[in-house]
C-alpha cells in the first residue's frame, strides 16, 4: 500500500462520493456503470466522468469494457472508504506509522479521541478538560479473499473475469465477527479495547509491546500461566481463539499482555471448538517448551483452561439457583 494519508489528502469529496457509490453498487458483485453513479451520487455527468477519470489515474478505480463500460475498486480504494468514514465520525483524527502487515491484514497507528461525547454536553461542561484525552490507536484494514484477488489477477489478463465482490464480502465479515469478539471479551480478557468498526477496518486501543515471539522473557513461567488464563478467561464467556499462536500475543514490559487477532474465533458451542481450542494451547504450550525449555504438558495446560471454566460454570449454576431460590414466593 502506498502511503494512506497521502492518498487520502489528495482526494477531494466528489471523489470520495464516487468510491463510496462504487463499493455501493459492487455488493452486487458487479461492474457498476457510470450512470448508477450519477444516479447516486447525484453528481453531474461531467463531475462523474471528471472524478472517475483522476481515479482511474491514481489506479484507486478499475474500468472495463465488456460486457458493458462499468467500474470497480480495489483494497486501496476501500481503505480510503473506511478512514474518511472514521475520520467524519471524529473517530481517527491523525494517522501514524504502519504497525504491521500481517497475513490477512494492514495494521496503522492513528491518534483518536477516548470517547466523543454529544456536543450538547460538551458545551454544558465546565472546562476543556471534558473533551477526551487523545487516545493512540491501532486501525487494521482486514485484508481476507486478498488473495485470490491477486492470484487471479496475475493469471488473467483483462479484468473483466475478475470476481469483483467475493473479497469485499470476506473483509467485511472478517472485521465485524473480529469487533463483535473484542466487545464481547473486553474487559474481561485482555485484548485491545475495541473502539470503532467501519467497513473493513478494525479500530481499538493501541497496545503496544511486542510479540512474543519476537521476545526473550526474563520469567516465562509467569507469562505462560498468564497466557492459559487469558484462555481460560475467553472459555468462560464462551470462545475460541483459533488462531492463538506466539505471534498473536503481544507482550509489554510493565507486565501487561494482550491477545490480538480474532477474527476466526469460534464459539464454545462450535463442534469443532474442542478441537481448535486445542490447538491453540498447542501453539503456545510447544512455544514455551522449545524456546524456555519448561515441562508443561500439553493436558495440563487444556485441564487448567477447561477446569477452571467449568469451576466457572458450576459458580454460575450455583448463582442463579439461589437467586432462583431467594426470589421464590414463600
Ligand atoms: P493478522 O491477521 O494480519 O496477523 P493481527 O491482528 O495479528 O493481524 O495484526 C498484525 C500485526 O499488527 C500484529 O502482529 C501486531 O504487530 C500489530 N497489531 C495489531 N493490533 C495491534 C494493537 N491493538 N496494538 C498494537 N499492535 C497491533
Ligand atoms: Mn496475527
Amino acid at each position: 500500500m502506498d502511503n494512506l494519508a497521502d492518498a487520502f489528502l489528495k482526494l477531494d469529496r466528489k471523489e470520495i462520493a464516487l468510491l463510496k457509490a462504487i463499493e455501493r453498487g459492487m455488493r452486487h458483485c458487479e461492474w457498476v456503470p457510470a450512470e448508477d453513479l450519477m444516479a447516486k451520487t447525484r453528481l453531474s455527468p461531467k463531475a462523474v466522468i471528471g472524478g472517475l477519470s483522476k481515479l482511474l489515474a491514481k489506479k484507486l478505480v478499475f474500468k472495463t469494457k465488456e460486457p458493458y463500460e462499468g467500474y470497480a475498486i480495489g483494497f486501496a480504494a476501500y481503505d480510503l472508504i473506511a478512514l474518511s468514514d472514521l475520520v467524519d465520525r471524529d473517530v481517527v483524527l491523525s494517522l501514524g506509522d504502519l504497525l504491521g502487515v500481517g497475513k490477512e491484514s494492514v495494521v496503522l497507528e492513528a491518534l483518536g479521541r477516548a470517547s466523543s461525547p454529544p456536543a450538547a454536553e460538551m458545551d454544558a461542561a465546565e472546562g476543556a478538560e471534558e473533551v477526551a484525552d487523545e487516545l493512540p490507536l491501532a486501525v487494521k484494514f482486514h485484508r481476507q479473499g486478498e488473495t485470490s484477488f491477486k492470484q487471479i489477477r496475475r493469471v488473467r489478463d483483462h479484468l473483466a473475469d475478475l470476481p469483483r465482490c467475493a473479497w469485499i464480502h470476506a473483509a467485511r465479515l472478517g472485521a465485524a465477527k473480529e469487533f463483535k469478539t473484542l466487545k464481547r471479551l473486553y474487559p474481561e480478557v485482555s485484548v485491545p479495547r475495541p473502539v470503532a468498526l467501519s467497513h473493513h477496518a478494525v479500530v481499538m486501543e493501541h497496545f503496544g509491546g511486542t510479540e512474543l515471539y519476537r521476545v526473550d522473557l526474563e520469567e516465562p513461567e509467569g507469562w505462560l500461566e498468564a497466557i492459559l488464563e487469558e484462555a481460560a478467561a475467553a472459555w468462560r464467556r464462551g470462545i475460541v481463539h483459533a488462531d492463538l499462536s506466539p505471534y498473536n500475543v503481544l507482550v509489554r514490559e510493565d507486565g501487561e499482555m494482550a491477545i490480538i487477532d480474532w477474527p476466526q474465533a469460534v464459539s464454545r458451542t462450535h463442534p469443532r471448538a474442542r478441537e481448535l481450542l486445542e490447538r491453540d494451547m498447542k501453539n503456545v504450550v510447544s512455544h514455551f517448551q522449545r524456546k524456555y525449555r519448561l515441562d508443561l504438558e500439553l493436558e495440563e495446560a487444556l485441564a487448567f483452561v477447561l477446569g477452571e471454566s467449568d469451576e466457572g460454570v458450576k459458580e454460575d449454576q450455583k448463582i442463579s439457583r439461589e437467586k432462583k431460590e431467594d426470589g421464590r414466593p414463600s
